[in-house]
């Protein structure tokens, strides 16, 4: 960092100065050429550092918790004081210092886009989307002051008809149009991703707060009901912390594709990348399994403003954005999020009660055939995010557990245990109100034991023992005891075929298999190649491994079924061959069969007249 004096003066005139000299820094971003994939940045600092400007880009992204190192994409850097270039030298992977300079400095670069993901920047003819921590250089020193962004269309006929969306405070743009734009400092420039093209665009106001939906890709989604729905669903959320949004405006940024699914969190927007069959057809009048896929999603990223966004750990506060920031909370940031996703949905009307316990139902199955859960605790899966999470591996079931799922269900046990220690009197919800008082509205860091301490203090309950256990041990969550607290029954079955996800009673009409191979696969033409090898299982026992293609089961090629059809039929202790390519070389295998887990779960309703209070107080009243 400069020292003090440089920061104090600068930021001082930054803040008061009159319009000229309103902002130090000032940023282009032109996509000049859409079909190379280049975007035109360039990065004003009106004046620098004496010794030597310092500039660096990101590591990461907030909200996706991997070292991404974006300066890679940097094809070309260069910087110029009065139109003369000044030398440029490069520190570190993602650090430039340039030669002192008496007057304004211009830092000019070629970034290559096009990674289509929610975490990056991606350009084509057909659209424009960046975050900002892929391309904007931070400015060292500066980085607590106002900059201003201009947005530049690309030139021709072709992108005469381009919008701009992004949550971002316009300065002299038109709404949805080229121009410029203002951040109060550069955690804020880089936290408002930008889309543009020929985009489709919809408006609806939550609690009195302009939102935006604008969907990007071929799509033929019912627009009117989309704003009916995601309103429930943000005015839930706002009422849920408050009576005022912490926002001014809100947008959705959403990529329909034929098949994705992701979303990144931001203050004032989200990126979402859906499939297109998720969203809502015209006339369509139920919530399909795929909708209600799509409404988790926004509810979940939109819960996000709140918990993560302003409500933060420590170690985020403020990012260091360089290199790793762990803790061991993402438990807490993801997986109450995710319990709130769907809860949301159910609160709202927009699901049933039914629904939403059959999506409960399978987070727990997800969680139970994660044999990893035994490894590793939730608090080290939070730590450990940036190896291991986001690095998944053929190992990652075995080794690890999710702190989006365990966390979701650690969130269902407090939930469910407050609220039967308190007589219903208290809840999560409390909690969650609390932190954002304490810490979200007052924009104060979570420390690393302060979730444990609030949940005490805003329920009045002893509570350190089982989140002890919950989060530091690997031992069985209570999920059957606290569930029946609640009137909900909870059935373990074993899976009825690879394709059951869990959620649901058994078919009587399926023969479930009583015997497991214990891996994995993903079809490849007719055969099946194995993704994953379950500790314990007999697929390991029998020496099979990750990657290995299975071309026989018994001397017959699998194809679509072909395992569960022939598990179908079998016992446990029973043998079959199975013949594989491992590289090049074909192994045959006998593999003793063994007894199916009871890994899938299924939950439904078990209460009765008045026992069904604490069921109603905890989903809502059945509509
Ligand atoms: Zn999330």
């Amino acid at each position: 960092m400069p020292s003090p004096r440089t920061r104090c003066s600068k930021r001082g005139r930054g803040v008061r100065g009159n319009d000229d000299m309103s902002t130090a820094i000032r940023y282009t971003i032109t996509p000049a050429r859409p079909e190379t994939h280049l975007y035109r940045v360039t990065c004003a600092v009106e004046d620098p550092e004496p010794s030597g400007q310092r500039f660096a880009l990101p590591a990461w992204i907030p909200g996706s918790y991997m070292i991404r190192e974006f300066a890679r994409h940097i094809v070309s850097i260069r910087a110029a004081s009065r139109g003369k270039p000044i030398p440029l030298a490069k520190l570190d992977k993602h650090t430039w210092r340039a030669a002192p300079a008496s007057g304004p400095l211009v830092v000019t670069c070629e970034v290559y886009a096009w990674d289509f993901s929610v975490r990056g920047a991606h350009l084509d003819a057909t659209h424009a989307f960046f975050n900002g921590a892929c391309v904007f250089l931070r400015v060292f020193g500066w980085e607590d002051g106002p900059c201003e962004l201009e947005i530049l269309r690309p030139s021709g006929a072709r992108y005469r008809n381009w919008r701009v969306a992004t949550s971002m405070p316009r300065k002299n743009a038109r709404p949805y149009g080229f121009g410029t734009y203002v951040a109060a400092d550069y955690d804020e420039l880089i936290d408002h991703p930008v889309e543009m093209g020929e985009f489709a665009r919809a408006t609806f106001r939550a609690r009195g707060v302009p939102h935006d939906i604008v969907i990007t890709g071929r799509h033929r989604a019912d627009m009117t009901r989309l704003c009916r729905d995601l309103k429930r669903v943000c005015e839930h959320h706002i009422r849920f912390f408050g009576r005022l949004a912490p926002m001014r405006r809100y947008v959705f940024l959403a990529t329909a594709v034929g098949e994705g699914y992701g979303g990144l969190e931001h203050r004032a927007s989200t990126a979402l990348l859906c499939s297109r069959d998720d969203l809502p057809r015209e006339g369509e009048r139920q919530v399909s399994e795929h909708y209600r896929t799509f409404l988790g999603l926004a509810s979940h990223e939109y819960f996000h403003t709140w918990n993560v966004k302003r409500i933060k750990p420590a170690a985020f506060s403020p990012y260091g954005l360089d290199r790793e920031s762990y803790t061991t909370l993402l438990w807490a940031f993801e997986g109450i999020t995710s319990y709130y996703d769907d809860l949301a949905l159910v609160r709202c009307g927009l699901i049933g009660r039914k629904e939403y316990l059959e999506l409960l139902g399978r987070s727990i199955t997800t969680y139970l055939r994660t044999p990893g859960r035994a490894k590793q605790n939730v608090a080290e899966s939070s730590f450990d995010a940036w190896i291991k999470y986001y690095r998944q591996d053929e190992n990652s079931p075995n080794s690890g557990v999710s702190y989006y799922v365990k966390g979701s269900l650690v969130a269902l046990c407090l939930d469910l245990l407050i609220r039967d220690k308190t007589r219903g009197r208290k809840s999560l919800d409390d909690m969650m109100r609390a932190l954002w008082l304490r810490h979200g509205r007052a924009g104060v860091g979570v420390d690393e034991d302060g979730i444990e301490r609030l949940a005490e203090e805003a329920t009045g309950l002893k509570l350190r023992r089982h989140l002890d256990d919950w989060l530091r041990s690997t031992r069985e969550l209570p999920l059957q005891a606290l569930l029946a607290t609640h009137g909900v029954r909870m059935e373990l079955r074993p899976a009825e075929s690879s394709a059951d996800k869990g959620g649901k009673a058994a078919s009587s009409k399926v023969l479930a298999p009583r015997v497991a191979l214990g891996v994995r696969t993903r079809g490849e033409g007719k055969d099946l190649s194995v993704t994953h090898v379950l500790d314990g299982g007999a697929a390991q026992e029998a020496g099979l491994a990750a990657g290995d293609l299975l071309v026989a089961l018994e001397g017959l090629r699998p194809g679509q079924g072909g395992l569960d059809a022939v598990l179908a039929k079998r016992s446990p202790g029973e043998s079959v061959v199975v013949h594989a390519f491992r590289r090049d070389e074909l192994m045959s295998v006998k593999v003793r069969l063994k007894r199916a887990g009871a890994d899938t779960c299924a939950l439904s309703e078990s209460a009765v007249g008045a026992r069904r209070r604490p069921l109603e107080r905890w989903l809502g009243k059945r509509r």
